[in-house]
């Protein structure tokens, strides 16, 4: 390759590992970071067909770039029924004919149950799903074996920078812990992420968001002691504002939800003997 191209590259095609390129689709925004990365896997750049994920969102100009730069479309998978990452399915499904195949039976398009350890070989390139929800209760990660330390397509599990959000009620904070403890096994594999830039290793992304998790529960914890509340879902308002007062408007709606899906975690551990 003649030249070496950083995230984030709009309108371009990214070839990232021997086996995965990204297309960066320009919806930025607080939630999208810069925007969806949609994700093209074949065994070599030149294959003249791909594997799909994430198309992205509906936008005509970014499923173009997909077709051009995928030659034949054989499949498209999603890592989770967000619209950032769903909405382009069905037209690139119409254009191209390939199956969409999600966990959601509602975003499936000609093809049928598809989950936890199902593998897809298409394009030269082997592709087994791992069912990682917290997230959204619909959260895939897909694992590329590649002969050599591999990588890991992981949607909004695992972000290439900043954190990502539960969405309470879909999401739940103890599956998600689950999910990141699972990633933790992969080891030094790369981690191709729904948004923001790749990182190197998975096993040290998920000790990262695992080590940001704890210490948001701790001062969930710390907070309702100090303003004498329960973990009950009444108490989110009081608990944002003491946890999440630095957070601009954009994301206070998405800080409650964390902090509803928080709440929910420690009143179940409460339960427990
Ligand atoms: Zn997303």
């Amino acid at each position: 390759m003649s030249e070496t191209l950083a995230h984030p590259a709009y309108g371009r095609v990214r070839q990232v590992t021997g086996q995965a390129a990204v297309l960066l689709a320009d919806n930025p925004g607080p939630m999208t970071l810069d925007g969806t990365n949609t994700w093209l896997l074949r065994d070599r750049p030149d294959r003249g067909e791909a594997v799909v994920i994430d198309p992205g969102p509906d936008d005509v100009a970014h499923l173009d770039r997909i077709v051009a730069a995928a030659g034949r479309v054989t499949e498209i998978l999603l890592t989770h029924h967000h619209r950032d990452h769903s909405a382009g399915a069905k037209s690139l499904h119409e254009r191209t004919g390939a199956p969409v195949r999600a966990l959601d039976p509602k975003q499936r398009l000609g093809s049928e149950g598809f989950g936890d350890g199902d593998v897809v070989e298409s394009a030269g390139v082997v592709v087994r799903t791992w069912w990682t929800p917290g997230h959204s209760s619909d959260s895939l990660s897909f694992l590329l074996d590649d002969g050599g330390p591999g990588a890991v397509l992981t949607g909004d599990t695992v972000l290439g920078r900043g954190t990502t959000v539960i969405v309470h009620p879909d999401g739940d904070l103890g599956d998600y812990l689950d999910s990141l403890r699972r990633l933790q096994r992969l080891g030094a594999c790369a981690v191709l992420p729904g948004h923001g830039p790749e990182l190197p290793d998975a096993a040290a992304a998920a000790e990262h968001y695992l080590a940001h998790r704890a210490e948001r529960l701790d001062q969930v914890r710390a907070a309702l002691a100090e303003l004498g509340l329960r973990p009950i879902q009444k108490s989110a308002p009081a608990i944002v504002d003491a946890v999440y007062g630095d957070v601009n408007r954009k994301v206070r709606r998405a800080a409650r939800k964390s902090v509803q899906a928080q709440l929910m975690y420690l009143k179940r551990a409460g339960r427990r003997p």
